[in-house]
């Protein structure tokens, strides 16, 4: 549906390839990351801190940095790619607003020259306005980092996962297992998702993969319409307004 236009095609052989081209040290900022031990002792002994000469913050003197692209660098090179980059969350709550996760994070669909993947962005149990913003900026690079932006910092370790050395990158079937499950709140969404998504995760994936998703799928709408059932059941025996329920009952 959304695949490469022969319009596109003539433009440029691969305009994605200006998001995997490294980024110049000047956009590469530092994070400082403490190990447990190192913030419980800092907080014991304010000696053991430093004002940091690298990344400017307060941390333990022996703390590592890691590379990483902020915000800033990482919009302005998917504005660099296609102006008319785009995200938007996965699901939406029932309040309108993007629908976060039971682990508190979101998923996002990243739309650059007309392709779109996924990405999912946490802060770690902060919380608060900051919070939501830093959870939208990790979403925007993980999504990035599938079209391959930034990958050799991220080989390095992930922003939020640095005490699991050489964690594997999800793979395409556990990102569309998963996020099946984010979507799986109601029938409409989850069936706006599933079409939306079902083609390009067939094209995506082996035929075993693509098996397993499908499975997942099965294993989530089932959920869905046993809960739907369930509470379809609680509303009649609570009476209602007298109205005889004649929807057909699926
Ligand atoms: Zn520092």
């Amino acid at each position: 549906m959304n695949a490469h236009s022969p319009i596109q095609a003539e433009v440029a052989a691969d305009p994605l390839a200006k998001l995997r081209e490294p980024f110049p040290d000047h956009q590469i900022s530092k994070l400082p990351k403490e190990t447990k031990q190192q913030a419980d002792q800092r907080k014991a002994d304010m000696k053991t801190g430093i004002k940091c000469h690298v990344c400017g913050g307060w941390h333990h003197r022996n703390a590592v940095h890691l590379d990483y692209v902020g915000h800033a660098a990482l919009t302005d090179r998917l504005l660099d790619t296609d102006p008319l980059w785009s995200w938007e969350p996965v699901a939406f709550a029932q309040n309108g607003l993007p629908a976060f996760d039971n682990n508190g994070g979101l998923w996002i669909k990243l739309t650059v020259c007309g392709v779109t993947r996924l990405g999912y962005g946490n802060a770690d149990g902060k919380s608060g306005g900051d919070a939501i913003k830093e959870i939208i900026g990790d979403a925007l690079r993980n999504a990035a980092m599938r079209f391959g932006a930034a990958l050799d910092l991220w080989h390095k370790g992930d922003l939020h996962g640095p005490d699991e050395p050489g964690e594997a990158l999800p793979s395409a079937e556990e990102t569309a297992i998963n996020m099946l499950r984010a979507v799986a709140v109601d029938k409409v969404t989850f069936t706006d998702a599933w079409a939306k998504n079902k083609a390009g995760w067939k094209e995506l994936l082996e035929p075993e993969a693509y098996a397993r998703v499908v499975a997942a799928m099965k294993e989530c709408a089932a959920d869905i319409a046993a809960r739907e059932a369930e509470e379809k059941a609680k509303a009649n025996a609570e009476g209602g307004f007298g109205i005889p329920d004649d929807e057909i009952p699926f």
